[in-house]
């Protein structure tokens, strides 16, 4: 039960026993009074009439005391009745009585009156009999007594009228107070209170986009608002710093990336000139064999090495490069076709996939058309796929998808491998953030997608039910005729 309604429950009892324990009191307290009264009121009905029987009847005469006794007012305020006992040799006998009187005997106190000759009073024995009084007649020479009784009849029927009204208001006041109370307990507590817990309940979906509460209601809930409001506002501020701590330390993060870049083309300047001078000569050696196979017509073996070769040359440009100008060769942007990149570097890595126990295919062979640098393609499906092949067990498979719409050219690598592991997630493109402990330098995802960002694409992540896949896009190239 709500709080309006217990409230509303309990003034209403209380108004109830209020109002009865009041009308009880009154009743009980003017009863009381009225039972005095009636006391003196009967003590002088019973002397005056006494007198008056005496003048009427100065001997006891029967006939004339019944003649006085006609006249007896039996309806006053309360119902009064007169019996008249004569004293003979055999006791006392009513003589008369006045109309309708109930017939009566004589008791002990009207004989006790009339051995003290003074008028008698006493509790009446019989319902509704507060006083019986006992008037001593004939003077010097009392010759009998005047019984007067009073009945309170008609006061019991005023009171118990008076007791009916009191319940009927008490009920009528307890209903009009109820009511009272319950509207002015929801308007006041129940209402300001409820509005409190529903601004509240708001503030659990993120204290920032929550709404002050409203003041409203007594000055107690009003304090309660305030104190709400000046918690929320301090939430506010501090989820603000927290939010500009977190900011600070991505960009701490951020700039300690830059630093191990820096320090990564640092190493990689020496380490392309330590490979500057065996590669020239690897390449030297690789001209001398192309030369000789030429010359002896061995198409395939020559179509080989001429691969090798051209990937020995791209190295020897990016270390050319490196040395040079301590920089990445800057794009040789064309009209590059994906597909044809794909089928290029699969069949240049097929010897080592065949070794590892793996199949590699390509899903789509119609052309799609990115406007980059072929060796940026290159480099980059390389990264993905000496990744995938590191993680792959025999068995293993990798699918290349290609594609383009109006925007964009993409190339998807998937593998059926493990997937990536949380620390590798959780560093996603962060140079040197490896699994591979020794074996891995952790810069291949890291200089892929900046090679890939720097021709205008990307290169992402793309979540799967299994294994890993990496989505490369690229600038659109529009084809020549
Ligand atoms: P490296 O391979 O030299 O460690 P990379 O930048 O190439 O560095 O990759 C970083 C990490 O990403 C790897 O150590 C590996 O944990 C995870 N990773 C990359 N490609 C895959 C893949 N195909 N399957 C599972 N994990 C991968
Ligand atoms: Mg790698």
């Amino acid at each position: 039960m709500g709080l309006s309604r217990r409230l509303a429950l309990l003034t209403a009892v209380m108004a109830v026993l209020l109002v009865l324990a009041a009308t009880e009191l009154s009743t009980y307290l003017s009863e009381e009074e009225r039972l005095d009264d009636y006391r003196g009121e009967s003590i002088a009905l019973a002397e005056s009439w006494a007198a008056l029987l005496e003048h009427g009847a100065p001997t006891g005469d029967a006939a004339a005391v019944q003649a006085a006794l006609a006249r007896w007012p039996a309806e006053r305020l309360a119902r009064t009745q007169a019996v008249v006992f004569a004293t003979t040799p055999a006791g006392l006998i009513a003589i008369g009585r006045s109309p309708r009187a109930d017939p009566v005997t004589p008791t002990a106190n009207d004989s006790a009156a009339l051995a003290a000759e003074h008028t008698t009073v006493w509790r009446g024995s019989g319902r509704s009999v507060p006083w019986e009084v006992a008037a001593v007649l004939g003077d010097p020479h009392p010759w009998g007594i005047l019984r007067v009784t009073v009945s309170t009849r008609r006061l019991e029927d005023w009171t118990s009228r008076e007791r009916r009204r009191a319940y009927l208001f008490a009920f009528a006041s307890a209903i009009l107070v109820a009511t009272g109370v319950g509207v002015l307990t929801s308007r006041w507590v129940a209402r300001p209170l409820a509005l409190l817990g529903r601004t509240m309940a708001r503030a659990h979906g993120g204290v920032e986009s929550a709404p002050s509460a409203r003041l409203m209601g007594p000055e107690e809930f009003r304090g309660l608002a305030r104190r709400y409001n000046e918690l929320r506002d301090a939430l506010v501020a501090r989820e603000r710093e927290s939010d500009a701590r977190a900011a600070l330390l991505a960009l701490e993060e951020r700039a300690r990336g830059y630093d191990r870049l820096a320090l990564a083309e640092q190493t990689a300047t020496e380490f392309a000139h330590e490979i500057g001078t065996p590669l020239n000569t690897v390449r030297g050696h690789l001209q001398l064999l192309r030369d000789d196979l030429r010359a002896a017509g061995d198409q395939p073996e020559l179509e080989r090495v001429q691969l090798v070769l051209a990937q020995v040359d791209r190295v020897a440009a990016i270390v050319r490069a490196r040395l040079g100008a301590r920089a990445w060769p800057a794009p040789a942007l064309r009209v590059t076709d994906l597909t044809a990149v794909a089928q290029r570097i699969l069949q240049f890595l097929d010897p080592s996939l065949g070794q590892a126990g793996l199949s590699a295919t390509l899903e789509e062979t119609v052309p799609a058309l990115a406007s980059c640098d072929p060796a940026l393609v290159e480099q980059v499906l390389l990264n993905l796929l000496k990744n995938a092949i590191e993680a792959l067990t025999p068995g293993g498979r990798v699918v290349i998808r290609t594609g383009a719409d109006a925007e964009q050219a993409w190339l998807e690598v998937a593998d059926t491998g493990p997937g990536l592991a949380a620390q590798a997630r959780q560093h996603l493109f962060e140079p040197f953030a490896t699994t591979k402990e020794g074996a891995g330098t952790g810069l291949g995802l890291a200089v892929s997608r900046r090679l890939a960002r720097a021709s205008g694409g990307d290169l992402v992540h793309v979540p799967s039910a299994r294994g890993t896949v990496w989505r490369l896009t690229l600038p659109v190239g529009e084809p020549h005729d």
